[in-house]
């Protein structure tokens, strides 16, 4: 089947890549004309495990393209899926001004039947806002071609993003017309061919899904960390008890993992639309609000952590090992890595930071200053630092050599904002250990006298 992919990032780019993997022959196009040039040659501008390869692959096998020539992907593309981003107002909803301007292209340059598919998260009542806008703008150019609209959100997550792609535990449609389904069906078929993945339903279910995936999942992660703060306080240990809680069949072990708040290009900005569009409605939602506040205080964790640690933070070294929101990607769209930075540099310490992957993207969003230090591996950012503040589990930093970590620093903190490592083993070697969910041991026996 012939493709279009308009948008080029995180999904448009693995949406185009596997599905000329699966045989369909697939042009992806972006505005965005440097991007298009790199993917020419076969380089991602995106850091996305196995990424790079496939899509080296399918261009050497002539089933994949990029284009910046909206008439040129439109050429024979039967379905044409729309991947563009979809971030957020001031006002907390979603910015569709991406959607819009894509849809009004899309109907300015089609000339016959085409299926308009919604991959970007967008609020419910889209589907139905670019169908009229695309009707329009087919009456204004004088064209009569039909067209359906179908919305496909899509559920990958960066870092494991081709297998999620690949073998999806489902594939939602919100589909309203015959024609459309049947298409739908075709071009899903070698991703269905074990079992049946997709799920049908109508535009405004296949929206909500997408928000409510992942309100679900944040309010896993907000429930964690607020429950953490309670272990602190009355001297449990979150690892315990979550292991306990997942134990539970009804609940399951997935995404109940306290750390320092979730951030990315999708949880916050969607949890805002979501709450904006019942706001819209007047409804109230004060389960969605707390997912929210939660992460925020939770995102202030660390920082607090840290200076509650030193007292005063001035002159102080901090070594940040990992930036991006989470491992695997070089994503630092609301990394709480930022917040921590931002709260340190004010407090008056100077940063060391690394990152396996993200070092590039993290120059592009963190301001520079002369307090920070760009660093090659871990330890060189711990090389004089007076702690070490773990707040991405890159698996690199799983098996690190503490003993060395320990004589190059110059202090004896470490901070670990992911659960990482095991306190005693590090307590052993001579660190002051603080967690999440735990209390330090200093504070264990205080509260034992
Ligand atoms: P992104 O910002 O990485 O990429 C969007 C791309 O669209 C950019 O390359 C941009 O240049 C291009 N673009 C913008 N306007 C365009 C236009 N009019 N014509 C052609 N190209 C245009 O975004 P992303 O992370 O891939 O997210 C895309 C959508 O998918 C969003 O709605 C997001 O919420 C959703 N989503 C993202 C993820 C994820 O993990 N990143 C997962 C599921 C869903």
């Amino acid at each position: 089947m012939k493709l279009l992919v308009v948008g080029t990032g995180y999904v448009g780019l693995v949406t185009g890549v596997c599905f000329a993997e699966m045989g369909h022959d697939v042009v992806c196009l972006d505005v965005d004309h440097q991007k298009i040039e790199l993917l020419k040659m076969g380089r991602s501008p995106i850091y996305e495990p196995g990424l790079e390869e496939m899509l080296r692959g399918n261009i050497k096998e002539g089933r994949l393209k990029f284009t910046t020539d909206y008439a040129l992907g439109l050429k024979e593309a039967e379905v044409c899926f729309i991947a563009v981003s979809t971030p957020q107002n001031e006002d907390g909803s979603c910015n569709l001004n991406y959607v819009k301007q894509a849809a009004t292209t899309i109907a300015t340059c089609m000339d016959r039947y085409t299926i308009i598919v919604n991959k970007s998260t967008v609020p419910v009542g889209t589907g139905h806002m670019v169908r009229e806008l695309i009707s329009k703008q087919l009456q204004a150019n004088g064209k009569d071609s039909s067209f359906d609209v179908v919305s496909n959100p899509e559920f990958l997550k960066e870092g494991d993003a081709i297998n999620d792609f690949m073998k999806p535990d489902r594939i939602v449609l919100g589909v309203e017309s015959k024609r459309a389904l049947r298409t739908m069906v075709e071009l899903y078929a070698p991703f269905n061919v074990n079992h049946n993945r997709l799920l049908t339903m109508d535009l405004a279910s296949s929206e909500l899904t997408k928000y409510a995936s992942n309100s679900m999942l944040a309010s896993r992660i907000s429930f964690m960390n607020e429950l953490s703060g309670i272990c602190e306080h009355v001297g449990a240990d979150i690892s315990q008890v979550r292991k306990a809680v997942g134990a539970d069949n009804r609940i399951g072990s997935a995404f109940l993992y306290p750390g320092v708040g979730y951030g990315g290009s999708c949880f916050p900005k969607d949890i805002r639309a979501l709450r904006t569009t019942a706001q819209q409605f007047a409804y109230q939602t004060p389960l969605l609000d707390a997912i929210e506040s939660v992460n925020e205080r939770q995102k202030q964790v660390m920082g607090r952590k840290i200076t509650s640690y030193f007292g005063n933070l001035e002159g102080k070294v901090i070594a940040l090992w990992g930036l991006s929101f989470k491992p695997g990607t070089d994503d630092m769209r609301e990394a709480p890595s930022l917040e921590l930075i931002r709260a340190l540099l004010q407090e008056g310490a100077f940063l060391r930071l690394f990152d396996p992957v993200a070092m590039d993207r993290a120059r592009e969003v963190i301001p520079p200053s002369p307090q920070i230090s760009w660093c090659r591996d871990p330890f060189d950012a711990a090389t004089g630092a007076d702690a070490v503040a773990l707040m991405t589990e890159w698996k690199q930093f799983r098996m690190v050599n503490f003993t060395k970590v320990k004589k190059i620093m110059r202090g004896v903190a470490f901070f670990d904002g992911r659960n990482q490592y095991r306190a005693q083993e590090l307590q052993e070697k001579g660190f002051d250990y603080i967690c999440i969910g735990q209390q330090s041991r200093k504070r264990a026996k205080e509260a034992l006298v």
